[in-house]
């Protein structure tokens, strides 16, 4: 035998010994390449970011990323599982900036751009090898020697061929737009960026009332802003043209304009003149900070989207600085001066060279010496920080590239409608919400470690878009096999311009790294430019799964970038998993101290302990709480009991010397048959829940099986499996079946556990095991189903609980023998079942079914309140005549019927209300009730139950002393007995492997060193 069943289970030490077998048998390699024939069913790798090591929420990912592909593999498809990484953007470069000790673009272009995206690549190619090794050892198979690598040029050209795609459609293209943008790393964000999980955070400001005197000077306005860095960009004051406005008497004499509503924010008292906004629309005012772009004065512009909740109702528009602004301004044609650099420095005026969140309090102290500042103070808000690197992103005017999804959103909508996604909710929920609400997809980013922008502009302004490495070298005019399509080499490659006279060289930016990401169905393939590649039987994906936040990400760009170019969508069904959370529902961070550590999991309960866990422990996509307790726990009742099952059936095999045939088997025994039935349900339940992607009610199902399995027939059937007799080859057949295919129903769960028990159940010496790795078998069939049997079972079972309840409540020893019992309120069963119930509960007859009732009595007590006044005459006669009423009256009055008695020699009426009733169970009994179904034992106790009893307990004694004394459970022994336990020789005998039974007192004196127990002795037969 391969592996070591002889003791607990431990599943580190088991796995390893799996992991050795596996790797010198190939296992792995043979399993990827396994079912060459078979029908297509495709999965994508969602790449994770190689930027550090991987983590527990990695390990929960790829369990439910490896689960269904290896049940469609056993089923016969042709599942291709190719590994992925995504090695590039701005989490590289921080993490690389960071290592070279680089703090600006300034410095990465100082340290050579070529360098850096150098160690870009070392650093993600050095991270490939960790997460490799830790995914492996959790058993998750992909094939990660074919990984696709999104740094790679046949990736990088075949990102550019989907850019081409979208490019000829009209959809990428330049606009100047304010965007978040991170002036740390120098770069915009998207929409979908800005939507990931932490980016909003409380953030307090200094903010303030700011005057704008009227260039006639007889008012005022008074307009707030929490960022009053953007006033030098101020060229407008919003009003909403439908409001009041009051004019108030300010300090010093001043006329305050403020929206009446608003106005007690800066002032007391009563308005002295009241207008509406459009009387102010139009009106200049003399602007902050004049420039040479916008002039010394600003306009008062007309918006319907003034804020009634904040602020003094008049709104200060910087058109560079705020996405509102810009519209309203450009719709009122006025300019957009923009005095700040992407470092996030002022480039001219008073602060220049001053980063403008540090210019705030500069900005402050002058508007209050110039008389401006009405009104300072504190504000916390929810303000967007940059997803990577935390700093408060900022909103700011730049021209850069977009796809242009909004104006095609209606087709993303359309395509997901074709999608399946677990759970539904998503669909038209979380997903279908953010495609409605599309906006265009923010494209380029200032980096370097990227895919590079395929677009060459010339001096005239012509752009011209590349779709692969060979259009490049048609517009170069040279070789350019070998060239790095990364920058900067990519950089220095020029060409004439089509259009014109003039040189192209290409644009700066970078691609978002979510492009990379979306192209992957095509682009893992190099399609189109690698010879050989193509989408035939490779899209769409049948199946994809990753984290919920991926709405936003990895399911987002898949859909539109494919949609786009393939017309489709790419995946069919989607698996949203939510986070990890420690015990008390806390996210698991590093500052928290509640992070678990992958490796320190998989040193404890082994890969097959977290897998089992993560299946076993509700459903996926809620939030999963973890810690090493609860895995212990889930393992050692699931995985612990099944071992032992496993254990139990091959100790037994070997010394009944069981060897399972190769032919169909049908069970006869009763236990036997309910197994295998409730088996057929267990595969027809599993595959149901495994072709739905519902994983977890699967592990829910087995679970419940093993306990089935270890707690009833195991137990009921125990001995079976050992008797000095003839081997019960009914009992090990069937036990083996049922291994046989709960290993090949669990292989997709616990691949380490499932290899074990599938070599486990086969005796060595045979020629191997066939397969010889449980990964190569075929998903099991279910078989037909006894569900009068598995009812009656189930009747069986609730039927023992009650007994067994009753047992405890009359506190009998479960060793004492009963005479009878009694089950109401469940249907009969057959004698077999019976047979049973009496042998759990340790009764000798059992009655039940419709005509039994339960030893309970009816005392029937007089309502004196009612029949006093009636019969005051005859209250000793008639007391005692409803005390002894006969059983037929009682069940008159019991069903609401009045009865007629004589008494005394009078005709007396009795009405049901006229008697109450108590129910006392018959002396003698125990009973108890439970939902419409009862039970009751007889307790009393005859001499022969009581020596049944002493006999049970003394064999029980000797078994013990067998132990003590090291004897193997097949060794023969010799006893002698005390006088009361001689009569049950025979019995005592058969059940402690004795060959001869003597009278204790003729235990010979000098006859060897025999074991003294108490009315007992024995010794090893094999001794004399
Ligand atoms: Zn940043
Ligand atoms: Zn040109």
């Amino acid at each position: 035998m391969v592996f070591d069943f002889s003791g607990n289970l431990d599943l580190p030490q088991l796995e390893e010994s799996v992991l050795r077998y596996w790797a010198e048998h190939d296992v792995v390699d043979r399993y990827l390449a396994h079912r060459p024939d078979g029908r297509p069913w495709v999965t994508y790798e969602g790449p994770p970011t190689v930027n550090g090591k991987p983590a527990l929420h990695h390990v929960f990912t790829s369990v439910y990323k490896d689960v269904y592909p290896r049940f469609q593999t056993m089923r016969g498809r042709r599942v291709e599982r190719r590994g992925g990484w995504d090695c590039q953007g701005l989490p590289v470069e921080i993490a690389v900036e960071r290592n070279l000790g680089l703090r600006s673009k300034q410095e990465i272009v100082e340290h050579g751009v070529e360098a850096f995206t150098r160690a870009c690549q070392e650093y993600a190619t050095g991270n490939i090898g960790e997460f490799r090794r830790t995914l492996s050892r959790y058993g998750y198979w992909v094939d990660f020697d074919r990984a696709y690598r999104t740094m790679d040029d046949s990736y990088v050209e075949s990102v550019w061929w989907h850019l081409k795609e979208m490019w000829d459609k009209g959809l990428v293209f330049e606009g100047e737009k304010v965007l978040p943008y991170c002036f740390r790393c120098g770069t915009a964000l998207s929409s979908h960026e800005l939507a990931q999980p932490g980016v909003y955070r409380d953030r307090e400001d200094r903010s303030a009332f700011v005057a704008f005197p009227l260039l006639d000077g007889s008012a005022e306005l008074v307009a707030w802003t929490t960022t009053p860095w953007t006033l030098p960009a101020n060229v407008a004051v919003a009003v909403e043209p439908d409001r009041e406005y009051g004019v108030y008497a300010g300090p010093d004499g001043r006329k305050l304009v403020l929206a009446v509503s608003r106005a007690a924010q800066v002032v007391e008292g009563e308005p002295e003149r009241v207008l509406r906004g459009s009387d102010l629309v139009g009106r200049r005012y003399t602007r902050p900070y004049a420039d040479d772009i916008a002039g010394a004065e600003g306009v008062v512009v007309g918006w319907d989207g003034v804020s009634d909740d904040t602020g003094s109702g008049l709104v200060h528009l910087a058109p560079a600085f705020g996405e509102d602004d810009a519209k309203v301004c450009a719709e009122a044609g006025l300019p957009s001066p923009n005095p700040v650099d992407e470092k996030g420095e002022f480039t001219s005026g008073p602060y220049a060279g001053t980063n403008v969140l540090e210019a705030v309090p500069r900005v402050l102290a002058d508007l209050a010496e110039r008389g401006l500042l009405v009104r300072e103070h504190g504000y916390t808000h929810s303000y967007p920080h940059c997803w990577r690197c935390a700093t408060p992103l900022l909103y700011w005017a730049k021209p850069t590239w977009y796809i242009g999804t909004a104006r095609v959103k209606d087709r993303f909508v359309e395509e997901n409608e074709q999608v399946t996604w677990h759970p539904a909710h998503i669909k038209h929920g979380r997903f279908g919400n953010w495609l409605e609400n599309n906006v265009d997809w923010a494209l380029a980013r200032d980096r370097y470690w990227g895919t590079p922008l395929p677009v060459w502009r010339c001096a005239n302004g012509h752009d011209t878009c590349v779709g692969s490495r060979s259009e490049l070298a048609e517009h170069a005019g040279r070789d350019l096999a070998g060239l790095s399509l990364h920058r900067p080499a990519v950089d220095d490659i020029a060409f004439p311009c089509p259009d014109c006279d003039r040189t192209a060289h290409r644009v700066q930016p970078v691609c978002d790294v979510w492009l990379d990401s979306g192209c992957m169905p095509a682009a893992q393939q190099g399609y189109p430019a690698t010879p050989g590649s193509t989408l035939r039987d490779a899209y769409p994906a049948d199946f994809i799964c990753e984290a919920i936040d991926q709405t936003r990400g990895w399911f987002y760009s898949m859909l539109v970038v494919n949609t786009l170019t393939h017309g489709s969508a790419p995946y069919r069904n989607v698996v949203c998993l939510g986070h990890l959370v420690d015990d008390d529902g806390r996210k698991m961070s590093k500052s928290l101290g509640n992070v678990i550590d992958p490796q320190e999991t998989l040193n404890r309960f082994g890969a097959d302990g977290v897998r089992w866990y993560f299946f076993n422990s509700g459903a996926p996509w809620g939030s999963r709480r973890v810690s090493l307790t609860s895995i212990d726990q889930r393992v050692g009742k699931d995985l612990g009991t099944l071992w032992n099952v496993v254990h139990f059936y091959r100790r037994y095999a070997d010394l009944a010397g069981f060897v399972p045939g190769d032919g169909a088997f049908e069970p006869e025994q009763v236990l036997d048959r309910w197994l295998v039935s409730r088996l057929n349900a267990l595969v027809e339940s599993v595959t149901e829940d495994l072709e739905g992607y519902q994983a977890h009610l699967a592990a829910q199902s087995i679970a419940a099986f093993v306990d089935d399995l270890s707690n009833w027939y195991i137990r009921r059937g125990r001995r079976r499996y050992w008797s000095t007799g003839e081997t019960d080859r009914g009992a090990f057949a069937t036990l083996h079946l049922v291994l046989a295919r709960l290993a090949r129903l669990m292989a997709p769960f616990v691949p380490f556990v499932a290899e074990a028990i599938h070599h486990a159940i086969t005796p060595a010496g045979e020629g191997g095991v066939r397969p010889d790795s449980v990964h190569f078998d075929d998903w099991p069939v279910a078989g037909p189903r006894d569900l009068g049997l598995e009812r009656d079972m189930d009747t069986a079972r609730r039927a023992t609980s009650l007994l067994r309840a009753a047992r405890t409540k009359a506190e009998l020893s479960v060793r004492q023998p009963l005479a009878q019992g009694v089950v109401v309120g469940l249907p009969a069963l057959p004698a077999d079942f019976q047979e049973i119930v009496r042998e759990e509960v340790n009764i000798r007859s059992l009655a039940m079914g419709d005509e039994v009732t339960l030893p309970v009595g009816h005392l029937v007590q007089p309502n004196w309140r009612r029949l006093g006044p009636r019969y005051r005459q005859l209250m000793k006669e008639l007391g005692e005549a409803v005390r002894t009423l006969e059983a037929d009256a009682v069940g008159k009055l019991r069903a609401g019927s009045a009865v007629t008695l004589a008494v005394a020699g009078q005709e007396v009426t009795i009405e049901p209300d006229d008697v109450s009733f108590q129910e006392e169970v018959e002396t003698g009994w125990t009973a108890v009730a439970d939902g419409g179904a009862g039970a009751a034992i007889d307790t009393t106790l005859d001499e022969g139950l009581l020596a049944e009893f002493r006999t049970r307990r003394l064999i029980r004694t000797i078994q013990v002393a067998r132990r003590d004394l090291g004897l193997d459970i097949q060794e023969r022994v010799l006893l002698w007995l005390d006088d009361t336990a001689l009569a049950s020789g025979e019995e005592i005998a058969r059940e402690v492997l004795a060959v001869e039974v003597h009278p204790l007192s003729a235990l010979p004196p000098a006859d060897g060193e025999p074991y003294r127990g108490e009315g007992f002795a024995l010794r090893p037969a094999s001794g004399r």
